[in-house]
């Protein structure tokens, strides 16, 4: 069911919120190869009517189950969806498109899903990789001539500066 708010009820209460939706409902199938949706998405949402615009704010909890780009290990991510908010402007040009007295919330919520989408989806941040394996004849690098003398990871580096 997508997630529709009724503006006459609204007119009246703010309204209670409250469900799951689906990666289908949600169009959110195909989203990357290494990232998927765990499981439906949830939400406890309160929507509130202002003198223009739907105010929307709750919960909202969201995982994904990735892929490590590096070491191809699968892991879970839980983005920040904690206190989601969202307003929906009712005239204007980005005025929310109004079927049946019903605004649906499901397109917004969507989008804000994707921004949390990480571009590269990593195990841990310093995520090393598949360990190399095979003969041992792959050349390590040396960290004696010049500057990788100094450490070959440039974070550190600027890590060192921030202290
Ligand atoms: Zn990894």
């Amino acid at each position: 069911m997508p997630l529709l708010i009724n503006l006459r009820h609204l007119e009246r209460e703010p309204l209670e919120l409250e469900g799951d939706l689906s990666a289908e409902e949600l169009d959110l199938l195909d989203l990357d190869e290494l990232i998927k949706l765990a499981g439906p998405v949830s939400y406890e949402l309160q929507a509130e009517q202002l003198d223009d615009a739907i105010l929307v704010q709750g919960r909202v909890a969201v995982v994904f189950q990735c892929e490590c780009a590096r070491c191809l290990k699968s892991f879970k991510l839980r983005p920040d969806l904690e206190n989601w908010v969202c307003h929906l402007p009712l005239s204007g040009e980005d005025a929310v498109n109004i079927s049946n007295d019903s605004v649906d919330l499901t397109p917004a919520l969507r989008e804000d899903i994707l921004l949390e989408l990480p571009q590269r989806p990593l195990c841990k941040p310093d995520c090393a990789g598949l360990p190399k394996t095979g003969g041992g004849k792959a050349k390590k690098v040396a960290p004696k001539d010049g500057l990788a003398a100094t450490g070959s990871d440039p974070w550190a580096e600027l890590n060192k500066l921030k202290l």
